[in-house]
């Protein structure tokens, strides 16, 4: 961090703020030039608050040179963090680390007839996770708003038939009771500033699936990862998941560009949401095959057995043939990138 000092500031005033400075655990390189005296700090500067320095009246510039985000960044982390979930059967599935994880299954569990035949249909095609939202953060409050706890037990009765580990999302931190059996907690794009919720999960054992804000930048998105490591959970699968712009063709805009940003900036796993990312069936295939070329660790995409009767999001969920013939392009692709699926 980069400091300039205001000119004409008192001499006792500077000598007093980089007391202050070096109280907060880092060293100060003071360089007086002719026209202006800057400080460099050096040392872990992530618990600095550079907004606070700058309502200083001394203060005239603080630039930041180190990363906000300490335990979520590569340079702290350099080798790729592999997250292992274990399945039923006595095996693990994992995404990150040179591993494929494609998360499939419906917006919403909507019966036992539903769930249980599209979580066989993908784990016939070569699904390594279940998706499933049995608390749905709809737009409208008249909007279905999916079966709560009982869909959460439908869940468990379609990964006991499947074997196949499963992945929920959770809108309150009371909720992580009924979530025993879920495997990975996914946390929506409405609730990724939800710091509360995020400190809570910090406390948590099991691996959380952090969509981006569909209005959050990336940085965000990796303070946002970083409140839960900073709590003591350092299992995150990132996920970009489209964000806002002025084009209305698709649901959202996939920014496909964040996968190897945030790949090179941290070494968590990303995973890309071709489905809410577009909001449209006939686009999930090919903007899965760009996230793969674009080195994401996986996907997460909707399929319905019936799209057209689908309670959600029906428009962008893909059939199950549609995802069967998807996994036979990415087997492919895993391929070419040198990926495990
Ligand atoms: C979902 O995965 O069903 C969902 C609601 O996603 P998002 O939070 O990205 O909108
Ligand atoms: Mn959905």
């Amino acid at each position: 961090m980069i400091i300039a000092i205001k000119r004409g500031s008192p001499a006792e005033e500077v000598i007093e703020f980089i007391a202050f400075l070096e109280k907060q655990g880092v060293k100060v390189h003071r360089s007086d030039g002719e026209e202006q005296t800057v400080l460099g700090l050096v040392g872990d500067t992530t618990k600095i608050d550079a907004d606070a320095l700058r309502a200083r009246h001394l203060v005239d510039k603080v630039i930041r040179v180190q990363e906000p985000y300490k335990m979520a960044n590569r340079s702290f982390h350099p080798d790729d963090t592999r997250i292992d979930v274990s399945t039923d059967g006595g095996g693990v599935k994992s995404i990150g680390g040179g591993f494929l994880g494609i998360i499939a299954g419906p917006c919403s569990v909507e019966s036992r007839e539903q769930i249980i035949a599209v979580a066989q249909s993908v784990k016939k095609s070569g699904a390594g996770f279940l998706r499933g939202g049995a608390f749905k953060p709809r737009t409208s409050p008249y909007s279905f708003q999916g079966l709560g706890c009982e869909g959460v037990n439908l869940l468990m009765e379609a990964k006991k038939e499947t074997g196949l580990p499963v992945v929920s999302e959770l809108m309150t931190i009371n909720q992580l009771e009924i979530f025993d059996g879920v495997d990975v907690i996914q946390i929506g794009a409405r609730n990724m500033q939800n710091f509360s919720l995020l400190r809570e999960l910090g406390h948590c054992c099991k691996p959380i699936l952090l969509k981006r804000g569909y209005a959050n930048t990336i940085t965000e998105l990796l303070m946002a990862a970083e409140y839960i490591m900073a709590g003591g959970n350092e299992r995150i699968i990132l996920c970009e998941r489209g964000i806002r712009s002025f084009d209305d063709y698709t649901r959202n805009t996939l920014d496909l560009a964040a996968v190897p940003i945030l790949k090179r900036h941290s070494h968590l796993p990303v995973i890309v949401d071709p489905s809410h990312s577009t909001g449209l069936s006939w686009m999930v295939p090919s903007m899965s095959k760009a996230a793969i070329a674009a080195g994401a660790d996986g996907i997460i995409v909707e399929v319905h057995n019936n799209p057209e009767k689908a309670l959600c999001d029906g428009e962008q969920s893909i059939t199950p043939d549609v995802f069967s013939d998807l996994m036979d392009t990415i087997r492919k692709y895993a391929v070419i990138e040198g990926k495990t699926l």
